[in-house]
């Protein structure tokens, strides 16, 4: 094979091609096709089957089929408009007759002969007698276009389908066999087919099972290139040395010096991420703990061992209210050491004084949004990052707050299990310390769900425990009402209860306030200026007010498990009983399961595993940014089996022969 002849044809121009001049040329451009090779890769978004094939009697209304009949009359033709005419045309087979319809289109109704057989494809409908909306007519002695499944590609105004799987063709022709990177042993490992077989496969399968066995073999490439390189990254991370803090006797210290003892889950993690440091390379560690059972304190006494041998840590939440509060969590642990903490979002005021301070080495911790990975942020000496329910800091924002040579330390906090499988591909594959047990003296929130018609004494519930002097959360899914969205929102749900509980007594908090209001409205709420908070998901993760004991959850049929289960979360922190109260009006039997299994099941985890049964992984994840990379092919979800199966040979590969 003449290989450079070979890449030359794959990223020539696709004028090349027969059929294709400069103006479709533009066309295909306008779809992100500019070469050869763009094209061969450029997959259908689905496919049309025309294999299937009924009689006029069978054909099911709805759907799409093949039927083999004979034209009773001549085609008629009524004009609508000036250029658009409906054809219509009357068939029959041994079952029956029925009528065949279509607008203005290339089929040239003088060639179609009464009494001769034609194939005819389209969609079937049946109002006051069977119809086919037509696609495709031609004869039965010269089929082409019927009898095969067919690509239907994303297109733009003016390229035709045809006009795409034409230029597929041809540059199939053009190109000849495509060539294979894989390794052969990974191929006959898997029982992959060859590459040429499968993108052909891809863009005109025979059937949906050799569709499969394409699809299967390209999305296992293209994890496995991805694996691969990631694997690399995490290698030569390995090999890397980070700054090593050799006191962390003070880790003790500092836990002497809480307002409560540690849990054993807690210790154990902080014994994990020390023993990590005294390596001397990079730690990557995932902290995985059930909302509630105390991960900030592990980070604050992380950053307090990096404080102490000098070294910097930097803290990102997802959300700037999560920022603000993690930073005032900091300053009451930390009230009586001798540690600069700051904090850093898009809206503090003095940014470039903080980032002076970070270069210069005076700030210890830094606790911050997505603004702490600017461009222009600088750290002396930064020791370790730590991650809080995010899952968008991968393998790329570490290495760019590498450090003359040093890669800091990695820790990374959920509530929400990741599969090991993700967490390889979004961090290069992670240790795991998991808290298993809540602080002493937690009991468990009790859990209703109730109908709208409950609501007056859900009030009362209410009233009788803010007149013992705690507090609560409404919680509901819009911000302000919509036409198009039957649920309640924020806004008026706190014009409702300001006139119940009384107006000053009232807070409200969404996503569409500025950051100062958020900011304003948190701290009142903290400081008990209020008794209730109507909210949207911004509260969603991490607020931590220990004396709010029940939080009221509208349309709760609108949420997943796991984010009710976070909601939950913000209640139950104190040592007083808890409530959550899940209010649906909802009646499928969908929401009624899992309304039961939210009242029934406690355990973070255990509702993950559910969550994932009922809703697939996608929507899991879906709520939040996840930074998981965007794959073309593959399904990081539902292609877990091809993740794992490229993790092994991967790690194989890694183990003989790296260089590959
Ligand atoms: P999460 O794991 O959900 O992030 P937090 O770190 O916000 O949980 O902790 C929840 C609450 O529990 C906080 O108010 C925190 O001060 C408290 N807490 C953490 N650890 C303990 C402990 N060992 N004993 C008692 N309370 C604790
Ligand atoms: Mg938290």
């Amino acid at each position: 094979m003449d290989f450079d002849k070979y890449v030359s044809n794959l990223n020539s121009d696709l004028c090349v091609l027969k059929g294709v001049g400069e103006k479709k040329s533009a066309l295909f451009s306008k779809i992100g096709i500019n070469t050869i090779a763009d094209l061969i890769y450029y997959f259908p978004r689905t496919y049309e089957d025309r294999t299937i094939f009924h009689t006029i009697y069978s054909a099911p209304e709805g759907m799409c089929c093949c039927i083999k009949a004979k034209p009773v009359r001549k085609v008629l033709e009524k004009k609508i408009k000036k250029n658009i005419s409906l054809y219509v045309l009357k068939i029959e087979d041994e079952t029956g007759s029925m009528t065949v319809k279509w607008f203005s289109s290339p089929y040239n109704k003088t060639n179609v002969y009464v009494g001769k057989e034609y194939i005819f494809y389209g969609k079937i409908s049946d109002e006051k007698s069977k119809e086919m909306e037509m696609r495709v007519i031609e004869p039965v002695s010269d089929q082409k276009h019927t009898g095969c499944i067919v690509p239907v590609y994303s297109t733009t105004n003016g390229l035709t389908q045809n006009d795409i799987r034409k230029a597929v063709s041809n540059a199939f022709l053009l190109v000849g066999n495509i060539y294979d990177t894989m390794p052969k042993s990974v191929l006959q490992l898997n029982k992959l087919v060859d590459k040429n077989t499968a993108v052909k496969n891809m863009h005109n399968p025979e059937n949906f099972v050799t569709y499969e066995i394409a699809r299967k073999r390209l999305a296992y490439e293209e994890v496995f290139v991805l694996v691969l390189s990631l694997m690399r990254i995490r290698k030569s991370t390995k090999a890397k040395i980070s700054v090593m803090p050799k006191n962390i006797k003070c880790a003790s210290e500092f836990a002497k010096g809480l307002p409560f003892e540690l849990t054993k889950g807690q210790k154990n993690a902080i014994n994990d991420i020390c023993a990590d440091f005294l390596t001397g390379y990079p730690m990557s560690r995932l902290l995985q703990g059930d909302v509630g059972s105390g991960k900030t304190v592990v980070a604050a006494t992380a950053a307090y061992v990096m404080a102490k041998n000098k070294y910097q840590t930097a803290i990102m939440a997802p959300t700037e209210i999560l920022a603000n509060q993690h930073y005032e969590t900091f300053k009451t642990f930390f009230k009586n050491h001798n540690i600069k903490i700051e904090l850093l979002t898009s809206s503090v005021k003095k940014k470039k004084e903080i980032a002076e301070h970070l270069k210069n080495g005076e700030t210890d911790i830094v606790i911050g949004t997505h603004a702490l990975l600017e461009e222009y942020i600088e750290f002396s000496s930064l020791g370790l990052c730590i991650t809080d329910e995010q899952h968008r800091f991968g393998v790329k924002q570490r290495s760019k707050l590498t450090h003359n040579e040093k890669y800091p330390h990695v820790l990374v906090m959920s509530a929400t299990p990741i599969p090991r499988t993700l967490s390889l591909i979004l961090y290069g594959d992670l240790d795991v310390s998991v808290i298993l047990s809540l602080p002493k003296g937690r009991i468990p929130v009790d859990t209703f769900c109730v109908n709208s018609r409950l609501r007056d004494r859900i009030y009362n519930f209410m009233r009788k425990h803010i007149t013992q002097g705690h507090q609560c959360f409404v919680v509901c899914p819009l911000v302000e009402e919509s036409d198009k969205i039957n649920a309640n929102s924020s806004v008026t749900m706190y014009e409702t209860l300001s006139r119940i509980f009384g107006e000053k007594r009232v807070l409200l908090i969404h996503g569409k306030m500025t950051p100062l209001e958020k900011d304003c409205v948190m701290n009142s709420f903290r400081n008990g200026d209020a008794d209730v908070l109507v909210a949207t998901t911004v509260i969603e993760v991490g607020i931590d007010i220990p004396n709010a004991n029940i939080i009221v959850i509208e349309n709760a049929e609108r949420f997943g498990l796991s984010q009710l289960h976070q909601l939950r979360g913000r209640v139950g922190r104190g040592n007083e009983k808890s409530y959550c109260i899940l209010i649906t009006d909802n009646k499928s039997e969908e929401t009624a399961e899992r309304m039961k299994i939210m009242c029934l099941e406690k355990d973070g985890f255990e509702l993950a595993k559910k969550d994932l049964e009922l809703r697939g992984c996608g929507e899991f994840f879906g709520t939040r940014q996840h930074g998981l990379p965007e794959l073309k092919i593959a399904n990081l979800f539902t292609d877990l089996e091809v993740i794992n199966k490229v993790k092994n040979d991967c790690d194989l590969i890694m183990k003989n022969d790296p260089e590959l």
